[in-house]
C-alpha cells in the first residue's frame, strides 16, 4: 500500500472498557487480510514511561525487546498480533514535554513562545506518523489512553483533530464507549454514549465508527438509534459483548464486518473475508479442554493486573496442553510454615512471580521450599528465581542468612547481588537491566528440553544478579545453573535436575508468549505440572 493509514482508537463513558483488546482485535483482523500493522498506545499522563509505577496504579510494566518499559496493552498488541513492539509503541505526556523542552532549551524554536498548540501537538503528531513514515506499515492503530473529556486528554484529541482534517480518507477514528444496563428499569441506556460522542465532536472528531460495550446484546432498534444520535452509519455501530474469554473479541468483531466497515471507510477494498484458522483452532481447543490444571501464582499484589502477562502466559499453554487454566493467587504476605500445606497441597504447578522489595518476600521462601521438597513443578520468573537460588543456600546449603543485597544490604551470604555498573546509579527511571539479552543453554538440561535450542534471547527486567561465587557450591549440592549470557558469563537459568520440573529464569519469558505462538517454557512447565 502507497500510504499508511491510520485508526485512531479513543474510549468514552468509563476506563477499562478493554480499549487495548478493541485495538488489538482490529490490528489482527487486518493483519489478516495481509496488511502490515502496528498499534501503539498514548498515555496521557507526566511520567515518561511506567517504570516507576507502582503495579497497584498501574498494572504489570511491559517490557520491550529494546528495554523500554511501557503500558500492559503493549502485551496485549504482541499477544493478538505476534508483532515486535519497541520504545516507539508507547509515548507518555511525560516524553512529548520533555523532548519539546528538550529543544526549547537547544534553542531549536528561534524565539517563539513555545505553547501546548502548536508545539505540544505537533510533537505528538509527529510520533502518531513515526512508525508509520519510518517502517512503511499499512496501518497504525493507534489508542489514546483514558477517557474523552479528561483535561489531560486534550492535546491528543485535537492532534487527532488535525490528522483527520490532513489525512482525510487515510485516518479513522473508533471510538469505544459503554451502554449501561439499568436493572431497575429493565433497560440498557444510550445517554452515556452520545455524551461521549458529543465531547469528541466539541473536540473537532466526528468518529467514524462506534464500539459499543455491554453485558446485554443490543437490539438492532438501540444500534439505529446511537448512529442516527450520533452520526454515524448504522453498519459502523457495532458491540462488544461480555465473552468468555478476550481472545473471542477479534471473532465478535469480524462477525459485525468491522475490519470491513474501516476499509471501506478508507477506500479500500474489502474482499474476502479471512478465515483465521489458526485463531479459531486456538478458541476450539480452548472451549473444548475438559480438566483443568491448577497453578498456584505467588505473589505479593492482590491484583490480576499487576501479573497480566504472566497470566496470558499460563492461559496460553495450558490451551496447548488441553486444559483449562485453574489459577490460584497466593499471597506471599500470608504464606507461613503453618498454612503453605493448605495453601499449595491441591496445585499441579507453582510459580513464583517477579518483584521488588522486601514485602512478601518470606513467604516466597516458604512457598520454595515447600515445593522443592515435595517435588511440585516450579517456575521462579526474575525476583522468583532470586528466591529459588536463595532458599536453597538457606536450607540445603546451610547459610542461614543468606539473602539478596536488595533485601539486606548487610546479608553474611550476598547469593543475589547488584552489579557492578548499578552501583552508582542514583535515577531510578530506565536505569535496570532492561530489554532482550543472548542466553547460552546446556544441553541435557529441563531449560534445553523446553527450548529445544541452546541459543535464546529473552527480556530482563532487574537490578540484580546471582552472585558467580556461589556457582560451584550449588552445584555440588544439586541446583544446576543450566543457562548463562555468553558474554558476562551471568546466571539466566537455574534447575534442579533431580526434581520433576524446578526452573527458575532470571529473565521474563512471559512477555513473548503469543496466542498463535506459546512460550516453550510455560508449555514445558504446564506440561510437567500435569503428570
Ligand atoms: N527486584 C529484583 C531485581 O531488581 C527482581 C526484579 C524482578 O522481579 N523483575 O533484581
Amino acid at each position: 500500500m502507497a500510504e499508511t493509514k491510520y485508526i485512531f482508537v479513543t474510549g468514552g463513558v468509563a476506563s477499562s472498557l478493554g480499549k487495548g483488546i478493541i485495538s488489538s482485535s482490529i490490528g489482527k483482523l487486518l493483519q489478516a487480510r495481509g496488511y502490515s500493522v502496528t498499534i501503539q498506545k498514548f498515555d496521557p499522563y507526566i511520567n515518561i514511561d511506567p517504570g516507576t509505577l507502582n503495579p497497584y496504579e498501574h498494572g504489570e510494566c511491559y517490557v520491550t525487546v529494546d528495554g523500554h518499559e511501557a503500558d500492559l496493552d503493549l502485551g496485549h498488541y504482541v499477544r493478538f498480533l505476534g508483532i515486535q513492539t519497541t520504545k516507539a509503541n508507547n509515548i507518555t505526556t511525560g516524553r512529548i514535554y520533555k523532548s519539546v523542552i528538550d529543544k526549547e532549551r537547544h534553542g531549536d524554536y528561534l524565539g517563539k513562545t513555545i505553547q501546548v498548540i502548536p508545539h505540544i501537538t505537533d510533537e505528538i503528531k509527529r510520533n502518531m506518523k513515526l512508525l508509520g513514515s519510518k517502517y512503511g506499515f499499512d496501518f497504525v492503530i493507534t489508542e489514546i489512553g483514558g477517557t474523552v473529556g479528561d483535561i489531560e486528554s486534550l492535546p491528543y484529541l485535537e492532534s487527532i483533530r488535525q490528522m483527520k482534517w490532513e489525512l482525510g480518507k487515510n485516518a479513522v477514528c473508533v471510538h469505544l464507549t459503554y451502554v449501561p444496563y439499568l436493572a431497575a428499569a429493565g433497560e440498557l441506556k444510550t445517554k452515556p454514549t452520545q455524551h461521549s460522542v458529543k465531547e469528541l465532536q466539541a473536540a473537532g472528531i466526528q468518529p467514524d465508527v462506534l464500539v459499543l460495550r455491554t453485558e446485554h446484546e443490543l437490539s438492532a432498534n438501540l444500534k439505529k438509534k446511537v448512529a442516527l444520535f450520533c452520526n454515524v452509519d448504522e453498519k459502523a455501530v457495532v458491540q462488544s459483548e461480555d465473552v468468555s474469554s478476550i481472545y473471542e473479541v477479534p471473532i465478535k468483531m469480524q462477525e459485525q464486518n468491522l475490519d470491513g466497515v474501516i476499509l471501506q471507510k478508507m477506500g479500500l477494498p474489502v474482499g474476502e473475508t479471512p478465515k483465521l484458522e489458526s485463531w479459531r483452532n486456538f478458541l476450539e481447543r480452548r472451549r473444548k479442554a475438559k480438566s483443568s490444571v491448577k497453578i498456584g501464582l505467588v505473589g505479593k499484589y492482590d491484583l490480576q493486573d499487576a501479573y497480566k502477562s504472566i497470566l496470558e502466559a499460563i492461559s496460553q499453554a495450558a490451551t496447548y496442553n488441553d486444559r483449562k487454566a485453574d489459577i490460584h493467587f497466593i499471597n506471599s504476605e500470608l504464606l507461613t510454615e503453618e498454612n503453605v500445606e493448605q495453601e499449595l497441597k491441591e496445585m499441579n504447578g507453582v510459580i513464583i512471580c517477579p518483584g521488588f522489595g522486601q514485602r512478601g518476600i518470606e513467604g516466597k521462601f516458604v512457598a520454595l521450599k515447600y515445593c522443592r521438597t515435595h517435588d511440585v513443578p516450579t517456575l521462579g520468573i526474575c525476583l522468583g528465581m532470586q528466591c529459588m537460588a536463595i532458599e536453597f543456600a538457606r536450607n540445603v546449603l546451610g547459610l542461614a542468612d543468606a539473602n539478596s543485597k536488595e533485601m539486606n544490604e548487610k546479608t553474611p551470604y550476598n547469593i543475589i547481588d547488584i552489579m557492578e555498573e548499578q552501583k552508582s546509579i542514583t535515577n531510578m527511571g530506565g536505569t535496570m537491566r532492561l530489554g532482550a539479552y543472548e542466553c547460552l543453554i546446556q544441553p541435557g538440561t529441563k531449560a534445553f528440553s523446553a527450548y529445544g535450542k541452546e541459543h535464546i534471547q529473552e527480556r530482563h527486567r532487574h537490578r540484580y544478579e546471582f552472585n558467580n561465587e556461589y556457582i560451584n557450591a550449588f552445584e555440588k549440592a544439586g541446583m544446576k545453573c543450566s543457562g548463562t549470557n555468553p558474554e558476562t558469563g551471568l546466571v539466566e537459568v537455574i534447575e534442579i535436575p533431580a526434581l520433576k520440573w524446578f526452573v527458575g529464569v532470571q529473565f521474563h519469558p512471559e512477555y513473548s508468549s503469543t496466542v498463535i505462538t506459546p512460550h516453550p517454557l510455560f508449555l514445558s512447565f504446564i506440561k510437567a505440572s500435569l503428570t
